[in-house]
């Protein structure tokens, strides 16, 4: 067994769908968007249905009201951490939407 420092550098680019997404954090709206096939609503958007293979094209402002579909709290403090344990990390279904975030 060897230990040894690791480092991973990489970078995102935003697709348009995510850009929208984060400007609307921004103004404190929650946008999703729509399958055209379907109807599932994605939040964050992907940018396209993995079930349909379609783009998610018709933006949806959800409310800012949602079920905790699962947590877990956080009692283990790692290199790089931002937020002090013991912190909760869960999983969000919006209303509106058809996936948790
Ligand atoms: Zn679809």
């Amino acid at each position: 067994m060897i230990t040894t420092p690791v480092r991973l550098h990489y970078e995102h680019t935003a697709s348009a769908g995510e850009s929208r997404f984060l400007r609307g954090l921004a103004d404190g709206r929650l946008l999703g968007e729509r399958c055209p096939a379907c109807g599932k609503v994605y939040i964050p958007p992907r940018g396209a249905c993995p079930t349909d293979g379609v783009p998610t094209t018709d933006e949806v402002e959800l409310p800012d009201i949602g079920t905790v579909t699962t947590f877990c709290v956080v009692n283990v403090p790692y290199p790089g951490q931002r937020v002090a344990p013991p912190y909760v990390a869960a999983a969000v279904l919006i209303d509106g939407a058809n996936f948790a975030a």
